[in-house]
């Protein structure tokens, strides 16, 4: 490592994990990454590894929690690399919502840190895990800023009649219901690289951005500004995913519980862990597994597979509304990368009525994007389509390095 170079922490805590990476925001170079799983249970435990070379992995002990997890970090995996623990510039921490409260990176002190609480309604499993990451770190990093990069952030630029429910005013107004998106950090990244990547003019370039993994939302990109997307209060909004329902009648909830007794709690638990492709398919929240039982001739898989693609498409249909001319469609995420069988599925539904045309040989072979690779579409299409991989630790570090004196 080149003595001057610099790096950025970037912690992602979810509910029971610590994800942490150390990252080159100039060329992303990874030094270390790692997660720490099981917290607060009995297997706590912590898997890291340098230059992406063999994983270590270590108890941490029982019911070992978020803050001991970073000191794990600190204090035995970057022990014996102080150029590394040298080098670090910045820390980013990634949060999962910031309501309406942050539309831009913000540097953490004890008022952000108060504002993170106050959106704990919005993600009461992550945001608690993120103000122990933030104070735990804030505590080992005393001397280096600390930076939020909020997944809400960059939907904030919604228009009214793209984030309000038609519901009474009071409950927007006194409880801020309303819709908040998810991925901004995603969906912002890969909004960015495709108008870069296809030469498009930053001030009048229209994307739709489909970030597809465990968790899936679709946004609409004017001019590198969202204006609307597919999640909504929380996350369960918009497509179909892993476990997760997406949209529905709001009225299967009164019936589950008026007339099968069940509580808001369950119905909230089978809405976000047991529906999406592992309700419908009874077999798998996996989008691989749900591919290869749709090949073997499994019909609860293909009928998964068949409802993913036919609400996406009708997705991206929708979003030429608020867009008005489409210059390109992105896929993202585990599934938007790697599946090339629901990119051909969904762009074959959208070619008849948007003049979509893909090229079915660079679809196949579209795994990795490197200088146009990515494209998989025509040239007599009416819009580009390309893959574009995500990298939400990049970003961050970018975002964070910038706070960096
Ligand atoms: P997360 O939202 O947890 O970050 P990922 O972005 O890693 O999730 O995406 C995970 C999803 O990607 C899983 O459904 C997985 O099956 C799917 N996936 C990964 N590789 C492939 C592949 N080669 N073909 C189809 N689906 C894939």
């Amino acid at each position: 490592m080149a003595s001057n170079e610099k790096n950025v922490l970037v912690v992602n805590c979810g509910s029971s994990s610590v994800k942490f990476a150390i990252v080159n925001p100039v060329d992303g170079k990874v030094s270390v990454s790692g997660i720490a799983e099981a917290l607060n249970l009995e297997d706590a435990r912590i898997s890291w590894a340098f230059d992406g070379q063999d994983k270590t992995e270590q108890s941490l002990g029982a019911g070992a929690d978020h803050a001991k997890a970073i000191d794990f970090v600190v204090e035995t995996i970057l022990a014996g690399h102080k150029e590394l623990l040298d080098s670090l510039v910045a820390v980013g921490h990634r949060i999962v919502s910031g309501g309406d409260l942050y539309s831009q990176p913000t540097l953490v002190d004890d008022s952000v840190e108060a504002g993170i609480e106050k959106c704990i309604p919005f993600a009461p499993l992550h945001n608690p895990a993120h103000l122990q990451g933030i104070r735990a770190g804030r505590k080992v990093f005393p001397n280096i800023p600390h930076v939020c990069v909020f997944d809400t952030a960059f939907h904030q630029t919604m228009p009214e009649h793209a984030f309000r429910f038609a519901i009474p005013e009071k409950y927007y107004t006194e409880n801020r219901i309303r819709r908040y998106g998810a991925h901004g950090t995603s969906h912002y990244y890969v909004a960015g690289e495709a108008c870069r990547e296809l030469g498009g003019d930053p001030d009048n370039f229209n994307v739709i951005t489909c970030h597809l993994g465990n968790g899936a939302s679709i946004s609409a990109v004017k001019n590198g500004k969202c204006i609307d997307t597919s999640m909504g209060l929380t996350p369960l909004d918009g497509l179909m995913m892993g476990t997760r329902s997406g949209s529905i009648d709001p009225s299967v909830i009164f019936f589950l519980c008026d007339n099968l007794g069940l509580t808001a709690q369950e119905v909230c638990k089978i809405l976000n862990k047991e529906s999406g492709l592992l309700g419908i398919s009874c077999k798998t929240s996996d989008f691989r597994g749900i591919t290869e039982g749709k090949l073997a001739g499994d019909e609860k898989c293909t009928l998964a597979f068949d409802m993913f693609c036919y609400r996406l498409a009708k997705f991206i249909g929708s979003y030429f509304v608020p867009l008005g001319h489409v210059d390109a469609i992105v896929f993202t995420g585990g599934i938007g990368e790697n599946s090339f069988r629901m990119r051909e599925r969904v762009l074959e539904l959208l070619a008849e009525p948007f003049g979509i045309r893909i090229d079915r040989e660079k679809n196949e072979k579209a795994l990795v994007y490197k200088g146009g690779r990515g494209l998989i579409s025509t040239p007599e299409s009416s819009c580009k389509v390309t893959v574009i991989p995500t990298n939400e630790e990049l970003i961050i570090a970018r975002l964070a390095g910038e706070f960096a004196k």
